[in-house]
């Protein structure tokens, strides 16, 4: 509920709110905090299937997790500006990679309807506009646009573990019709890269030309191999 997260951002300005990263008092993000996160270069994500097609700008864990989830879970709606510039990057990095000239469309990886009220705010939605905005800047034709809808069915992922999670996103994304793009995928965190291969597959179904992924964390490997930027 969008209210709630203003009236936790009132009551933060009033009495005092702690950092989301550190908890120290003080802003939502503290300075130090802020500059841990946005020191760490982009970085791709060793996926099988998707390999140097996405990109992170670090692990999920440590300051970048807490900043996460409290943005996720307590309608943190005073993050996703940093949380939006984190994801700029990790999209500038694809960009450099694989776009060459023409319009791009920034596209968000959907939330459900029920994740999307309980938050107050669609998150994904917010970082491909945010991302969009901060880019145009630059003088690129860039947009963002909803392409992707969730199929009927589809269950929430959270709390479902990496097989049914494959099984749940399989088939579960669809591409909206419209005239084919160019298109970067932008989401908040990556996890098994199975959801983002759903919507590379559908895209590229419905003519679309994926340049790759853009988010803003990458949960640690299964395997303990690390890949947090230097
Ligand atoms: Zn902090």
């Amino acid at each position: 509920m969008r209210w709630r997260g203003l009236l936790e951002a009132a009551a933060d300005l009033a009495w005092g709110g702690s950092c989301a990263g550190c908890g120290r008092p003080g802003p939502v993000c503290c300075p130090a905090c802020a500059r841990l996160v946005r020191g760490q270069p982009p970085r791709p994500v060793p996926l099988d299937d998707l390999a140097g097609v996405v990109w992170a700008r670090g692990e999920y864990a440590d300051e970048l997790r807490a900043l996460i989830l409290a943005c996720k879970e307590r309608q943190g709606l005073g993050l996703v500006p940093l949380l939006a510039e984190l994801a700029v990057g990790s999209v500038a990095a694809v960009l450099r990679e694989s776009w060459r000239s023409g319009p791009v469309v920034v596209m968000p990886i959907p939330s459900s309807r029920a994740t999307v009220a309980a938050r107050g705010f669609d998150l994904t939605w917010l970082l491909a506009r945010g991302v969009a905005r901060r880019l145009s800047r630059l003088g690129m034709q860039i947009r963002a646009q909803r392409g992707l809808v969730l199929a009927a069915g589809t269950r929430d992922q959270v709390g479902l573990g990496v097989v049914d999670r494959t099984v749940n996103r399989q088939h579960s994304l669809r591409a909206l019709p419209g005239p084919a793009a160019q298109v970067v995928l932008v989401d908040d965190i990556v996890t098994t890269g199975a959801t983002l291969t759903a919507a590379a597959h559908e895209l590229e179904a419905a003519g679309h030309r994926l340049l790759g992924a853009g988010v803003v964390a990458a949960t640690p490997r299964r395997d303990g191999r690390r890949w947090r930027s230097p």
